[in-house]
């Protein structure tokens, strides 16, 4: 049987690991996806960092690059069509990108987890939820399928799905949307991770079930001091559990900031223009906000900055010249935008 501690030792043991450096780093990230219709830049250059115990979102329309930057990091993108053509992902300072495959996949199955959006197709429809469970500990510790399967119905009470030890049987199909969600929170959680990306994982849920996942979620990862890195493109979700969120546009993190100063005064027009198409209970009756046009295809990027066809704060500059990435606007904020001050309201 292979013991927690023997994986942290293997582990460990890897050249260049640093305990006290983040759980995980992203830098200067490139992604492409080689189509029939051209190189379409799907990541092009992102960064951040996360530390224990931090949730960090990631927020932006569909297609803006978020959930390709995930799987990036999980190591999972289809290639060919997709490769990461740059950049660094580092867990404990060690370059993921630099390691070979079968020691990634040991940090990749024990340390950093995922959740994904859809959980019926992310979970195997021909074995029980039980089955599944336990599997991992058998093919990741070695442990007996009596040991395995008993650890399945401890993870399936944590995440609070009733009557565990009998449903720990059941088929993915005899579960609701939110139960199943729970159950890929139990998968994700099996082995421990010191960092959780979750991938819209409320997206297919009601609301009243999306907020039971969400604070399971959230109370699981106080528990555990998991560094969460949250993808989403719902502000309501963010503003409530996200210590900072990190916005995407076209491929780019174009604002990261503290939740709270995002939400008090937006420094890129991007997400000030998300800000406002919320909609607001005080502001009945009048018509929405909405962010014109269509996010561009990542094939044909304008030249400049990214959003000027979008933006109402675009000068001749914008067209010209794209915008230093990640200005930074404040001691722990950054805002790719030439006009960053007057979006903020500064001037
Ligand atoms: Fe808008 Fe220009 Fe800022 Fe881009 S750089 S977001 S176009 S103001």
């Amino acid at each position: 049987m292979t013991t927690d501690r023997d994986i942290t030792a293997t582990i460990d043991a890897l050249p260049g690991l640093d305990s006290s450096a983040p759980p995980l780093e992203v830098k200067d990230l490139q992604v492409e996806f080689r189509t029939r219709n051209g190189i379409a830049h799907a990541v092009n250059g992102v960064s951040f960092s996360l530390q224990p115990g931090e949730t960090l979102a990631i927020l932006g329309e569909s297609g803006c690059g978020k959930s390709v930057t995930a799987q990036a990091i999980m190591g999972i993108i289809d290639s060919p069509p997709g490769y990461v053509t740059g950049g660094e992902i580092r867990y404990r300072g060690v370059d993921l990108l630099k390691l070979p495959e079968s020691q990634r996949r040991k940090i990749r199955a024990n340390r950093i987890a995922m959740i994904f959006q859809d959980a019926l197709s992310a979970l195997n429809p021909v074995f029980t939820v039980g089955f599944q469970l336990s599997e991992l500990f058998r093919k990741h510790r070695g442990m007996s399928r009596a040991d395995s399967k008993a650890r399945a119905v401890e993870l399936l009470d944590l995440v609070k799905i009733p009557a565990a030890r009998q449903r720990v049987n059941d088929f993915p199909h005899q579960f609701s949307g939110g139960m199943r969600q729970r159950v890929m929170i139990a998968m994700a959680l099996a082995l421990d991770p010191e960092v959780l990306i979750a991938d819209e994982p409320t997206t297919a849920l009601d609301v009243t079930v999306q907020a039971q996942v969400m604070s399971l979620l959230a109370e699981l990862q106080r528990e555990r001091n998991m560094g969460l890195v949250l993808i989403t493109h719902d502000m309501g979700v963010v503003a409530d559990v996200a210590d900072r969120i990190s916005v995407m546009y076209a491929g780019r993190v174009v604002e990261e900031a503290p939740v709270r100063d995002i939400y008090a005064s937006p420094a890129h027009p991007y997400t000030k223009a998300l800000l406002e198409s919320i909609p607001r209970i005080d502001l009945k009756g009048q018509q929405l906000n909405v962010i014109k046009g269509l996010p561009p295809a990542l094939t044909n990027i304008p030249p400049g900055c990214s959003f000027n066809p979008r933006c109402r704060y675009a000068q001749d500059i914008c067209r010209a010249d794209p915008p230093p990435p990640r200005f930074p606007v404040a001691p722990t904020r950054t805002s790719a935008c030439h006009f960053w001050k007057e979006v903020k309201g500064d001037e």
